[in-house]
């Protein structure tokens, strides 16, 4: 008889098997810092994992192109009231699979080949789906980027205002995966209504700290508002689209499916409900809090090493550091890190280098790590290391600081266990 309903994935595919259960390991054995990952739940990977997987449907709760689909149903309606309760809003989508599936259904929605959009620069922070020349939002449509204030390193709001006047978007979108600090989405949401854009948020990063109270909150100046449910949302891969236009939500559901997507993907949506349903918790905004709280830390620690923070320091889960004072690129402090078992990335800083191998700038993120359980003592712990670290690599002698870092990491790495350590 085959096997095929019992054979573990052990049994049945040892090279798939000796990766998953490497990655598991390495996950207990590194500290994340890479700021757009997190640590979801048990709960969140059951409802992964699970035999709704085999569930195929395409449209909505209610008006589904195949049958047997009730329970999905119950799954999908969740998922849509815990994210209009936590966000605050009328009308959600929360089938797109992912963040840039997101994106690109609101730009079908909204957008016709050629029109014009303003979104962040993405050496300041913005997001290759917001119109970069190699995706398809920069191929379609017609890109225009807003930058920072080259002194403070702020979104320079007088300027995009002046650009937002001369180019005349269709629509200004913000939001970014490397931008630290708290965006005025009041502000921009006035000059989107003064040049008759409509204004796209995509809190894809800082979803959590929104959810939490923690970050301001897009609405009600934002027309049309995504995500993803990883990073600070702290849940499966995939995303979510918000709106309080209740003109616009049939198109965005037809715009979703069937414009940029088919069938569902059924065990997501449970997991989003998952999700979405533990950051409704008072647990969940105790954690929101702290990851600001650590990140906060974790700033102040390097800048009193003498390492250059972008911006000066953070308003979110969110830390990018500056390397060019210290004569290294961002691949070479990413690299000398993950051999001290803390795992990072290379950035662009404003104005950077339009080559990744030449960036100089260091991605930190406090999601993750917060999620283990560390406070303000393991960050400062891992500020010292990282300082320690980087001006190893400055001086070409990096041996000793790596050995001492990962002995360090490891004591971290076993006093907060992952899952079940
Ligand atoms: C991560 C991110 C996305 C893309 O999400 P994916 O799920 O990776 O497609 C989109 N926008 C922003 C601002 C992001 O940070």
């Amino acid at each position: 008889m085959s096997q095929h309903f019992t054979l573990s994935v052990v049994a049945a595919d040892p090279l798939v098997a000796k990766a998953l259960a490497s990655e598991k390991t390495r996950q207990q054995d590194q500290i994340e810092l890479i700021a757009s990952e997190n640590i979801v739940s048990r709960a969140v990977l059951d409802a992964l994992g699970h035999e709704m997987t085999n569930k195929t449907l395409e449209g909505y709760p209610g008006n589904r192109f195949h049958g047997g689909g009730r329970f999905v149903d119950v799954v999908e309606d969740a998922a849509i009231d815990r994210a209009k309760q936590l966000f605050g809003c009328d009308y959600v989508n929360v089938q797109p699979h992912s963040g840039s599936q997101a994106n690109l259904a609101v730009f079908f929605l909204l957008l016709k080949p050629g029109d014009k959009v303003l979104s962040l620069d993405l050496a300041a922070g913005g997001h290759l789906s917001h119109g970069l020349k190699a995706n398809l939002s920069g191929r379609w449509f017609e890109p225009h980027h807003y930058g920072v204030d080259a002194d403070s390193e702020v979104i320079d709001y007088e300027a995009l205002e002046r650009q937002a006047e001369e180019i005349q978007p269709k629509l200004i979108i913000t939001g970014g995966s490397a931008y630290p600090r708290a965006i005025d989405f009041e502000r921009m949401g006035a000059i989107a209504k003064k040049v008759g854009a409509w204004f796209h948020v995509d809190m894809a990063h800082i979803a959590g700290l929104v959810a939490a109270g923690v970050h301001a909150s897009p609405f009600p100046h934002a027309d049309i508002v995504t995500c993803t449910t990883t990073k600070t949302l702290r849940g499966p891969r995939g995303g979510l689209i918000l709106t309080n236009n209740a003109d616009w939500f049939k198109k965005l559901q037809s715009a979703v499916f069937p414009g940029v997507q088919g069938s569902i993907h059924s065990q997501v949506l449970a997991a989003k409900a998952v999700c979405l349903g533990e950051a409704l918790t008072d647990e969940f905004k105790e954690y929101a809090t702290q990851v600001k709280s650590n990140a906060a830390t974790l700033a102040t620690t390097l800048q009193k090493r003498g390492l250059r923070i972008v911006s000066g320091g953070t308003d979110t889960h969110l830390v990018l550091v500056d390397l060019s004072p210290k004569g290294i690129t961002g691949k070479r402090a990413e690299t000398v890190l993950e051999q001290a078992n803390i795992t990072a990335n290379k950035n662009a800083i404003p104005n950077d280098s339009p080559r990744p191998p030449e960036w100089v700038g260091l991605r930190l993120g406090a999601g993750a790590a917060t999620t283990r359980g560390m406070k303000e003592a393991e960050f400062e712990a891992l500020g010292e290391m990282i300082a320690d670290l980087v001006e190893a690599e400055a001086a070409e002698d990096t041996d000793a600081a790596v050995a001492r870092c990962k002995a360090q990491v490891a004591e971290l790495c076993t006093a907060f266990p992952v899952y079940n350590g």
